[in-house]
């Protein structure tokens, strides 16, 4: 099982660096065979070594130059990371990254040989439309992506369950991803949206979960690594 936290506008270099500590302790009686991800904020990026995996949430599909505000491959490679997450739906929504953007930005990091954990998720009115309906709106998620690259780790995020405390239900997970996983070739696919200690047990056990990305419940080290001992 994959375990991601990512962190969004919460944490600061100094919490992470703390966050990172507490995580390292927990991490010596992890199963083997599960992988840690971080995606801290840009602000808090750093070498970290240990047994987990740190990611940027975003960066600008450049190696550098006149971009204000953004960070490129430059800046990454400084601290030897290699995974990006792209096309989260908050980014989608108050960013404003369109499927073409998201497309250039996925293809660029591909040709940079980053491992790339790629989002998609259906809203609300989408969902009670039923799951041919889903299944429509998130294949077009993947209109210009490559999923046969190799370094791609999918991420299914229902944007009504991310954030709101309300997670999928069990059919609702087991359904989308059993037709996900037909779509993608069977690439390692996780589930994001309200993902928690409480839930961890039911939602792993789903057939085609390979993992979860979490938000809200990965914040604290102690809750996160719950999730991974549980
Ligand atoms: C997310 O935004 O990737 C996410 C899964 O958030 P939460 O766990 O808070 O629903």
């Amino acid at each position: 099982m994959i375990y991601a936290a990512n962190f969004k506008t919460n944490h600061t270099r100094a919490t992470t660096k703390a966050y990172i500590e507490a995580l390292k302790e927990k991490l010596l009686t992890k199963k083997p065979e599960d992988k840690v991800y971080i995606f801290p904020p840009a602000t808090a990026l750093d070498s970290y070594a240990g047994d987990f995996t740190i990611g940027t949430q975003n960066a600008y599909p450049t190696q550098n130059g006149a971009y204000t505000g953004e960070i490129g491959v430059e800046q990454l490679t400084e601290f030897g990371i290699k995974t990006i997450l792209i096309g989260h739906s908050e980014r989608r929504e108050h960013l404003s990254e369109s499927q073409e953007k998201v497309a250039e930005k996925f293809t660029f990091f591909k040709e940079q040989g980053f491992e790339i954990i790629y989002c998609i998720g259906e809203p609300l009115e989408i969902r009670e439309q039923g799951i041919e309906a889903v299944m429509q709106y998130l294949l077009a998620q993947f209109d210009g992506i490559d999923i046969t690259y190799d370094n791609l780790i999918v991420a299914y995020e229902p944007i009504w369950a991310i954030g709101t405390g309300r997670s999928a239900t069990v059919e609702e997970i087991s359904s989308t991803h059993r037709a996900l996983k037909k779509a993608i070739n069977n690439k390692p696919l996780l589930y994001g949206g309200s993902a928690k200690p409480a839930n961890i047990k039911e939602i792993s056990s789903i057939d085609g979960v390979d993992g979860v990305l979490v938000g809200s419940a990965s914040l604290d080290a102690g809750n996160f690594s719950e999730m991974f001992l549980a």
